[in-house]
């Protein structure tokens, strides 16, 4: 079954007195349990279409649909409690608030649920857990280095248990240690706990880590 369906999604973008045209009646379907890369180059509307599917932005024309639900439809309000539950996204860097802790960042996103102070905590804990920072929750990003910056980022997107997680160029900061760190936890949060993952990369060797490669180029998405 699909967990994505776009359908006749177009994009413009109006600055100034310019229109911007970055596609036009796009159609995907994305399985679940789905990895899938996406590559382009500069300003092909890579960031646009993973903001589309988060529901951080809205389509000029046509539709999104997420697990059954028409986000393109959805009020703000409605918009936003379902991306507290529905969807993690990873930053390529990685959009950590400095004044909170690992824990604290990473408990951030269950604050618009109705869980109780301590199972957040307890939730956070365990995603922690999960990225291999389970001995770091008290630490502060500066604290951090890049690449456990980014797996604190990553507990984040999944402490909510989505099950779609949408990840921007997440290694395009990183070493090439860390980004293999970075690309195996991917890996396993989709071999392991069935998330279906969209990365943007620039890294051909990063996009192979995925099931599938996805290219976007003059509006045109080809898979
Ligand atoms: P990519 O991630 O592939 O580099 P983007 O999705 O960021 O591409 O951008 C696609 C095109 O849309 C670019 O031409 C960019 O300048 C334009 N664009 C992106 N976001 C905005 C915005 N908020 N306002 C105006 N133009 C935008
Ligand atoms: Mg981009």
């Amino acid at each position: 079954m699909a967990l994505v369906e776009i359908r006749n999604l177009t994009k413009i973008y109006h600055r100034e007195a310019q229109e911007v045209l970055v596609f036009q009646d796009l159609d995907l379907d994305i399985n679940e349990g789905e990895f899938l890369s996406l590559m382009g180059p500069s300003g092909s509307g890579k960031s646009s279409l993973l903001h589309l599917l988060a529901g951080l932005d809205r389509p000029t024309k046509g539709t999104v649909a997420v697990g059954g639900a028409q986000i393109s439809a959805m009020s703000q309000r409605e918009l936003s409690d379902w991306r507290a539950s529905k969807v993690g996204f990873i930053f390529q860097f990685y959009n950590l608030l400095p004044v909170l802790t690992a824990a604290q960042n990473v408990e951030l996103p269950l604050m618009l649920t109705p869980l109780s102070a301590k199972d957040r905590r307890d939730r956070a804990r365990f995603a922690l857990e999960v990225v291999g920072l389970g001995d770091r929750t008290d630490h502060f990003p500066r604290q951090l280095s890049g690449g456990q910056e980014q797996r604190v980022a990553i507990a984040r997107a999944v402490v909510s248990d989505p099950a779609l997680i949408l990840a921007d160029e997440p290694t395009g900061d990183l070493d090439a240690k860390s980004a293999d760190e970075v690309l195996t936890l991917l890996q396993r949060l989709n071999s392991e706990m069935g998330k279906t993952i969209v990365m943007v990369t620039h890294d051909a060797h990063a996009a192979e880590r995925a099931h599938a490669v996805m290219h976007l180029d003059k509006g045109v998405l080809t898979r």
